[in-house]
């Protein structure tokens, strides 16, 4: 055993014990004292001089989380920077827990009718070693698909609009640029830079996305993003893609990705993630492997054709794993400010969404309970550790292990051949964390792993066998 299989042991029995003792000592909301009681203002929003809460940032995180609380019925108040519609640079692929809270506020079908998003139906992985399955879908999921392709331009001016028409006050082209809190009023003040107007809110919450900057200045987020990833759209009509989505795993950019993903009207996304792990492979070299790939990797050049009509390379950070605090006295930290990206897919939309979710049904407790201490407003960052967050651990370990033995992936290809779309169904299930990673040790995943991965390496030590008897 290596010292990197011994890490690994070690870190898998850590993470085991602590799935089991992190519950202890989680104190309940009602265990707090009243001290800004809220009884009285609830359902009464106009007579209050205050907000609530005010969000700062209308993403997904920042716009879900207000929706919520404005169906909640507490006084709320989202501050965007930008003026709606507005773009995000991004892969555009929203998984199946999005789409359910999508579905929830009536966006989805909203953004099917006016014919902008694509259900993705045909999709799957080639590996490194060149194993392909694209699958089918739609059959095995019926009603909820797995993912649609959804322009940011269009994805995130939707949901702010469903939580301004829920109740919620936004204002748009209103940058945040200072948040001083007042401790003998219990109240946030907000400013922003060469206007007088401000704003007073009970509780803070910071959904400016990865590069975080309120949450930086208030000195909860003490670190910058880790990692970045590009996005480029193909003209419809110019690419030879056949498939819904795709990702592709080139063996020496492990364990970031490519991937292309198919817009109504057949345009593409195409994105490449650098996903830490490699010391090879740093985001300062995204450009290089953003033109690298398209060009170099057989895979994705046979599919985007030699026609292929690509926008010049965008690229904005991402900010992976979790952060190690997510609250504050009076604040809360939700989306890619508070690191809510998967670190095996560099995705985070869905769990921004659901961090939002989250963050407004733990803001409506405590703004019954009338208490925001810090003590109090950790709850929310245990809650959602404890629904997708310990699993970012996880996706570490399995990114290492993708880099250090690629023929995991290749395994894994052929395991999906076999086993067909139901396989595949289960298996994008733990990929976008709707179950937890740790079920890739079931039976089920792997010996069904296991028997391919021995397959494959048998048929390696045969082809190396005849190679070395031709060169006798
Ligand atoms: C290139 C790329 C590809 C990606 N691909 C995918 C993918 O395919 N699927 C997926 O699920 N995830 C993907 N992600 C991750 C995904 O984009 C994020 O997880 C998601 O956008 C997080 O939403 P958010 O609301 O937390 O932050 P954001 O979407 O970044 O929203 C933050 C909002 O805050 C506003 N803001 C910032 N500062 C201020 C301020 N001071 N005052 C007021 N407003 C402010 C911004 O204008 C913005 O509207 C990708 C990321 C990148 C970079």
């Amino acid at each position: 055993m290596d010292f990197f299989e011994l890490s690994c042991l070690l870190v898998i029995t850590a993470c085991v014990f602590y799935l089991f003792y992190r519950k202890k000592g989680e104190r309940k909301i009602s265990d707090f004292v009243s001290k800004f009681p809220a009884d009285k203002i609830k359902n009464k929003p106009t007579e209050q001089v205050h907000y609530d809460v005010a969000i700062c940032g209308a993403g997904p995180a920042g716009s879900t989380c207000a929706y919520y609380l404005a169906k909640l019925g507490w006084k709320c108040l989202i501050l965007e920077k930008k003026k709606f519609p507005r773009d995000k640079y991004c892969g555009d692929a929203v998984c199946k827990t999005a789409i359910e809270i999508l579905m929830d506020m009536g966006v989805y079908d909203q953004l099917i009718r006016e014919n902008k998003a694509h259900v993705a139906d045909s999709g799957g992985l080639v590996s490194p070693g060149g194993l392909s399955y694209i699958g089918r879908s739609k059959e095995v999921l019926g009603e909820i698909p797995a993912a649609i392709a959804c322009k940011r331009i269009h994805l995130d001016e939707a949901i702010a609009k469903a939580a301004q028409r829920m109740g919620a006050d936004l204002r748009e082209e209103w940058a945040v640029n200072e948040a001083k809190f007042d401790n003998s009023a219990g109240l946030w003040t907000l400013y922003r830079e060469g206007a007088t107007d401000t704003f007073k809110a009970r509780v803070l919450v910071c959904a400016d996305g990865a590069p975080s900057r309120l949450g930086t200045q208030l000195g909860l987020i003490t670190r910058p993003p880790d990692s970045t990833c590009s996005r480029a759209y193909v003209e419809g009509g110019t690419h030879k893609f056949k498939a819904d989505g795709v990702v592709f795993y080139n063996k020496e950019m492990l364990p970031g990705y490519s991937a292309l993903f198919r817009h109504p009207n057949d345009e593409l996304n195409y994105c490449v993630y650098i996903i830490p792990g490699n010391p090879k492979v740093t985001p300062d070299d995204l450009k290089y492997w953003h033109e690298y790939l398209q060009t170099n990797d057989l895979n994705i050049s046979r599919a985007l054709g030699g026609e292929a009509k690509i926008e010049r390379m965008n690229a904005a950070s991402l900010r992976l794993g979790g952060e190690q605090v997510s609250y504050g006295h009076h604040v809360l930290i939700v989306g890619d400010a508070a690191g809510m990206i998967d670190p095996l897919t560099g995705e985070g939309i869905h769990h921004a969404m659901e961090g939002g979710k989250l963050a407004a049904l733990f803001l409506d407790e405590a703004i019954k309970q009338g208490n925001y201490d810090e003590g109090l407003m950790k709850i929310y960052h245990q809650r959602w550790m404890n629904k997708f967050g310990f699993d970012f651990k996880w996706s570490m370990i399995f990114c290492q292990m993708m880099y250090r033995y690629p023929i995991l992936l290749d395994a894994s290809a052929a395991a999906l051949k076999r086993k067909g779309d139901k396989f595949l169904a289960k298996w994008a299930d733990i990929m976008t964390g709707r179950v937890p990673k740790i079920y890739m040790l079931k039976p089920e995943f792997s010996l069904t792993l296991g028997y391919e991965l021995l397959r494959l390496l048998i048929a390696r030590f045969n082809g190396q066998k005849k190679n070395e008897n031709k060169s006798l």
